[in-house]
């Protein structure tokens, strides 16, 4: 695992995935070598495996304090999305949806396909820090809502939602709320009996466990219907053979998670903000995206004007440095951010937007490294670029300049049309 390859890389897009931990791994290897038994055989080969399996389905429940009997084991964090909405859609032939404008595509993309189909979709806005206005969300709960999904934290900004005032206005109306919560563990701590949620999402590849297991919990008593349909494989809740090491990788990664919070919350947020500080302090015309209070502590996402992000990353990555614009999922598409675009900056601004997102293993020299690449990037492509502070067409990037000009134009018209 740690190659010579891995080994030059600073990894900083820890939201898009992360390594897996080496303690992950040796977990996992009796079960791809010695124990390949199929946890449903009745022999004792299999049963032993049985065991580590629901072993697992513990570790994982302690991780969010849920019950082993509320965790489903998944093929990934959008099966676990898509299967909860699938779910509450068919057990309360309802027709309504409600959720964000800035959910993660699994979401968002499985909704658009619902609208399609001609299932009412309310897309709630945020205000330009990211956040939501709950008034609206009470608002949008109609008697036909079948279910409410918002993500706990947004992959793109780190920006966090108050899950248990949501949690309390759904039950209030008597709608179901799932969230996706696959940014959350490891980075703050998750209590699904405190926040009461009906579903939540959860994906290995996000905390350190490989690609390919993902979690749903589901309340106890909460009527579900599996989304894949097969054997009795998961209480009848997810038909499939289960990806046997992989989740034993994945409860390994989750006791790991409560074990990093803290560091997570003190050095890792620490090296976080002097990265971002230091910036600052050393560019002009940079801006953090996203409420700095309400934010994840691993999650930095920067507009850097006049700049292409596409342009920063290119350098980055010569530099040995991964970080993203948008999301891993959009990468190669031209269109702004939809979270940035939600938030209201300027297609040009969006455009500009670099994520940076750390983990446990990074370190001071990371960020040593990063912070003396980065300044002579941005100034050096400032330098080429076209545009910059000076130049007429700089509202581009200003929202406040951009909505004076639109509304000039407009009272423009209104007083060609008058005349
Ligand atoms: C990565 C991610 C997902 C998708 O998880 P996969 O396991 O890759 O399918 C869903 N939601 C959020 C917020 C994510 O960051």
């Amino acid at each position: 695992m740690h190659t010579e390859a891995a080994k030059e890389v600073i990894y900083l897009d820890n939201n898009a995935t992360t390594a897996v931990a080496p303690q992950v791994f040796e977990a996992m290897v009796p079960y791809l070598t010695e124990f390949y038994g199929n946890p449903s055989s009745a022999y004792s080969f299999g049963q032993r495996v049985r065991g580590s399996l629901e072993h697992a389905r513990e570790r994982v429940a302690a991780l969010i304090n849920a019950d082993p009997k509320e965790i489903f084991f998944t093929s990934c964090g959008t099966e676990a999305d898509n299967a909860a909405i699938a779910s509450a859609l068919q057990t309360t032939g309802k027709k309504h949806i409600v959720t964000t404008q800035v959910e993660h595509s699994a979401i968002m993309n499985q909704c658009e396909g619902l609208e399609k189909q001609g299932y009412g979709v309310t897309w709630l806005p945020v205000n330009s820090e990211g956040l939501l206005d709950l008034g609206e969300l009470e608002r949008a709960i109609r008697p036909d809502t079948a279910i409410v999904t918002i993500m706990w934290a947004n992959n793109e900004t780190g920006v966090i939602f108050p899950i248990e005032e949501i949690a309390k206005i759904c039950k209030a109306k008597g709608v179901l709320f799932h969230t996706d919560a696959v940014q959350t563990p490891g980075k703050i701590s998750i209590d699904v009996k405190a926040a009461g949620v009906d579903f939540l999402s959860l994906s290995g590849h996000k905390l350190h466990a490989p690609k390919g297991v993902g979690v749903l919990y589901v309340k106890r008593r909460t009527k579900f219907l599996p989304y894949l349909i097969g054997g009795g494989q998961e209480r009848g809740k997810r038909g499939g053979t289960e990806n046997v090491a992989s989740i034993i990788g994945l409860g390994r990664a989750a006791e790991l998670a409560r074990e990093t919070l803290i560091d997570e919350q003190t050095r890792v947020r620490a090296l976080r903000d002097r990265f971002e500080n230091t910036l600052l302090e050393r560019l002009p015309y940079l801006y953090i995206n996203g409420n700095r209070e309400q934010r994840l502590p691993n999650t930095s996402n920067i507009a850097f004007d006049f700049v292409e992000a596409e342009a920063i990353l290119m350098r980055l990555d010569m530099k040995g440095i991964c970080a993203s614009s948008g999301s891993a999922c959009t990468t190669g598409s031209l269109d702004p951010s939809h979270v940035l675009s939600a938030m209201g900056l300027t297609p040009a601004r969006a455009r500009s937007c670099v994520r940076f997102s750390f983990s446990h293993y990074n370190t001071d020299k990371d960020i040593d490294y990063a912070l003396d690449v980065i300044p002579p990037i941005i100034e050096q492509l400032r330098k080429m670029s076209p545009l910059g502070p000076d130049h007429p067409d700089n509202d581009k990037y200003d929202v406040a300049a951009a909505r004076e000009r639109e509304e000039k134009a407009m009272a423009e018209t209104m007083a060609k049309i008058n005349e």
